[in-house]
């Protein structure tokens, strides 16, 4: 489709669909009727993609996450579309901004933070890569909380995102399934002489799916990500006479539980899981058995992956359907499960390891319940003998009344991947080293990647410029072409159209901060980024001791030299996280008294950002000097917004955590500000059980003073705040080390303070971060993933004997 064409058919398309013209429709008519001529192209391309799945009999991935995060689809759809230019020149010759439209889109936002994030960057490169691969999870009548600040503190709002209707989903009834929640089984002999369950009570539900096309990067490949909804069947109405009734049905898939840490919503959370994973492995068991192939060669055609420990229910409900339904031995469909089942472990805080008593889970789904004590049984006895058997008892799925989620996905699976090297080796060594021992070879390592496209092309156009004049234009498909710049790095005018690149989007942002906090910060100063959920080992509190002294420095001495910094921050804390609240509150207090403090002028501003989301990502990152990954080491697993803000040229400041050790090895150590503790240090402290947080306190001026800040009112109105963060720190021995850690951060400061005096140099920095960020393309990490774990293909080979295009979009 050209241009002309384009502007015909939109304009037809919106007269058809509203009956008006361009000059009288809305941003919103507009954006349903785009995406509506969007959908119905690339439609076609969708029902091939299943077609030549089906017939060339690909095996597939079904990828199983609580969580997805894929913000807005609008323009990444148009971009994978090949559309993206044709679409923008086309609107604004009729007068309309595509920016405008894509605003009106509401941010999906069906998960919480990096987990729900990673998965949604995955479904984007798998079908980009021409992968077969779909995602299996929940659509949450309601998304993560939006935030507002009232008073300085955090105000939930509930996300009414399908309010207006959602033009990407598709409501695929004909596919629902049946789910069946509580009541209790018992087992008895059939006819050939078989055990069978028979069920009592309980209730069955409808799982009906949703699907969105997954548009995969301009190559005709259109996947699915399939989301569960629950419905009360039709023969099951009469059951529910009162609203409560039906309500607590409803409830199911309403709210996404916000909090991907910490235990909470229980019965309902457990419910949740099982709902989608039940739907989900029933429905890729109903599309086997079409392909009239035997039971006992679905590992060559199906690969479940199991993304953190929420869907690990997978392996008994799998098991479930081929024992019960299919009536398989036991033996024969335990080997299927493990060929079939992998699973990515996505934490390392002990307290984080989902488990779930037996009792919830005997009454929520007591058949799986009964499959998970059976599989346990077979564990036990396996490994007697072979293993001794403090080893076994320490290892197997329940253990003290509880059913050890991360357990079952290990021992029902062919594969464990952490997500950075640094995190998969502490797999190995301290956090699953008991298992380790068990199965040595099915431990790997996949370090986490992003949507590169959507996090450069989309989200920063002025740079995607700036490269394409410097590199050209390959870069955009393949990522590992930035290097290419490194040719560039002693060009000054490549150096020069970086930095006005990055100016022109610190300026946007600017307009974007004046607009929402009425405050004007100076589009020169550095721009110092944290953005991530509020968490304490995150350590945002660390960042703002560090902004303390600063504005202490600063009372004291008013002259002191010292680039304007601008520190800004985004972050969402779960509603019951009572301690991150109380940083949010702390963080907006100090903020108000350093942006209105006559003696500071623009030397210093703090700007928290309301709602940190996917949208408000792409926003600030483009706009980042300095990317501030300070978790305390050992405790974050990967991290992405890491690569991101590498990806956009900020220098990183970072402890040696997580994926923040594989960018130090990608840039060199000239090239980041690395500080604080190692992960080997920590242990140590653990070891020896030897931190004092207070003998820091007392042997250091400097922390004193700063942390004093906290409770001598020199930040207004946190009392209660103020001493609670205090007491975490000095009565209960400062859990995360941000007082030891301190210090060093604070040379780490000073040392990005001083490299940005000199702006060449500092442009150099930046340069080599950008050029040495294709390697955390998502795109590879899938690569792998398809390589070494699911064994599944491309389609391209398939594709091409059909003779597709990159242009194949004809209407
Ligand atoms: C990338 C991203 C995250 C993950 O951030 P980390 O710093 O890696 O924890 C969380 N939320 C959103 C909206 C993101 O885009």
């Amino acid at each position: 489709m050209n241009k002309t064409e384009f502007k015909q058919s939109f304009s037809q398309r919106l007269a058809e669909k509203f009956a008006m013209g361009v000059a009288d429709a809305s941003p919103n008519e507009l954006y349903q009727t785009l995406g509506s001529l969007m959908t119905s192209t690339y439609s076609q391309d969708w029902q091939q993609t299943w077609t030549d799945y089906r017939e060339a009999e690909q095996k597939q991935v079904y990828y199983f996450s609580i969580e997805f995060l894929p913000g807005k689809l609008l323009k990444s759809n148009l971009l994978n579309m090949g559309w993206l230019d044709m679409v923008t020149e086309g609107l604004a010759e009729l007068g309309i901004n595509l920016d405008d439209l894509a605003e009106v889109e509401p941010d999906m936002a069906l998960g919480n933070g990096g987990l729900g994030r990673l998965a949604s960057c995955f479904m984007d490169s798998i079908a980009s890569m021409g992968l077969p691969g779909n995602g299996n999870g929940i659509r949450y009548e309601y998304g993560l909380f939006k935030q507002h600040f009232v008073d300085n503190y955090q105000v939930e709002l509930p996300d009414k995102w399908l309010q207006k209707g959602n033009l990407w989903e598709i409501r695929k009834e004909s596919k629902a399934v049946d789910v069946r929640l509580g009541g209790k089984v018992f087992m008895s002999d059939n006819d050939s002489g078989n055990l069978i369950p028979n069920y009592q009570g309980g209730v069955v539900l409808r799982a009906v799916p949703y699907d969105t096309g997954m548009v995969g990067y301009q190559n005709a490949i259109v996947n699915t990500m399939r989301l569960w909804s629950v419905e009360i069947p039709p023969e099951e109405e009469e059951n529910y006479r009162s609203i409560e009734d039906r309500r607590t049905v409803e409830d199911l898939t309403s709210v996404l539980y916000p909090d991907d840490t910490s235990e909470d919503g229980r019965k309902l959370r457990l419910s949740q899981e099982y709902f989608f994973v039940s739907a989900g492995v029933q429905s890729i068991l109903r599309y086997y058995k079409q392909l009239n192939r035997s039971i006992d060669t679905i590992n060559r055609f199906i690969a479940i992956h199991i993304n953190d420990t929420h869907p690990a229910m997978c392996v008994a409900e799998f098991m479930r359907l081929l024992v019960d339904d299919e009536q398989l031995s036991w033996e024969r469909a335990w080997n299927l499960t493990k060929e079939v089942m992998s699973y990515t472990n996505h934490t390392i805080m002990a307290e984080a390891l989902e488990k779930w008593p037996i009792s919830m889970m005997g009454s929520v789904c007591p058949r799986i319940y009964q499959i998970i004590e059976e599989i346990d049984r077979r564990f036990v006895e396996e490994m007697t003998g072979v293993h001794d058997f403090d080893l076994i008892q320490r290892t197997r799925i329940i253990q003290d009344g509880q059913v050890h989620m991360a357990h079952l996905a290990i021992i029902g699976s062919h594969s464990t991947n952490g997500v950075a090297k640094l995190h998969s080796d502490l797999l190995k060594s301290v956090v699953l080293h008991d298992f380790y021992l068990l199965y040595p070879t099915r431990f790997n390592n996949k370090t986490n990647g992003i949507a590169m496209r959507r996090w450069s092309q989309l989200a920063n156009p002025a740079l995607s410029n700036v490269l394409d004049k410097t590199i050209g234009h390959l870069w955009r498909e393949q990522p590992n072409d930035l290097r290419l710049l490194l040719n560039y790095v002693e060009d000054d005018r490549v150096l020069a159209a970086l930095a006005e690149a990055k100016l022109e989007n610190k300026k946007h942002l600017s307009t974007y901060i004046h607009e929402h906090c009425g405050i004007k910060v100076n589009p020169q100063a550095i721009f110092d980024v944290q953005i991530k959920r509020l968490h304490a080992y995150k350590r945002q509190l660390l960042n703002l001791l560090h902004i303390m002294k600063l504005y202490l420095d600063l009372k004291e001495n008013p002259d002191l030299p010292m680039e304007p910094r601008v520190f800004i921050f985004g972050a969402k804390a779960a509603p019951s996280y009572h301690y991150a609240k109380s940083i949010i509150k702390v963080i907006n207090e100090a903020a108000n008294l350093i942006n209105h403090d006559p003696m500071i002028k623009d030397k210093l501003k703090v700007i928290f950002l309301e709602n940190y989301n996917v949208s408000l990502a792409e926003r600030i990152i483009p706009a980042a000097d300095v990317s501030e990954q300070i978790s305390l080491a050992s405790k974050e697993a990967s991290g992405t917004s890491n690569m991101k803000l590498m990806l956009n040229g900020a220098v990183t400041i970072a402890t040696l955590d997580g994926a923040n050790i594989e960018i130090r090895d990608a840039v060199g150590e000239e090239n980041i500000a690395i500080f604080g503790l190692t992960e080997t240090e920590v242990y140590q402290y653990y070891e020896n059980k030897n931190y004092s947080s207070l003998s820091i306190y007392q042997d250091s001026p400097i922390v004193q003073r700063v942390v004093k800040t906290l409770i001598d009112g020199t930040i207004p109105n946190i009392v209660a705040e103020g001493y609670e963060i205090f007491d975490s720190l000095i009565k209960y021995n400062d859990e995360f080390f941000v007082l030891r850690d301190f210090e060093d951060y604070c040379l780490a400061q000073e040392s990005v303070n001083k490299a940005y005096q000199n702006k060449r140099h500092w442009s150099q920095i930046s340069l080599r971060n950008i050029a040495h960020a294709g390697r955390f393309s998502s795109d590879d990490t899938v690569q792998r993933y398809a390589e070494d774990i699911w064994q599944i293909e491309p389609v391209f080979a398939h594709k091409n004997d059909r003779g597709v295009e990159h242009d194949s979009y004809l209407l």
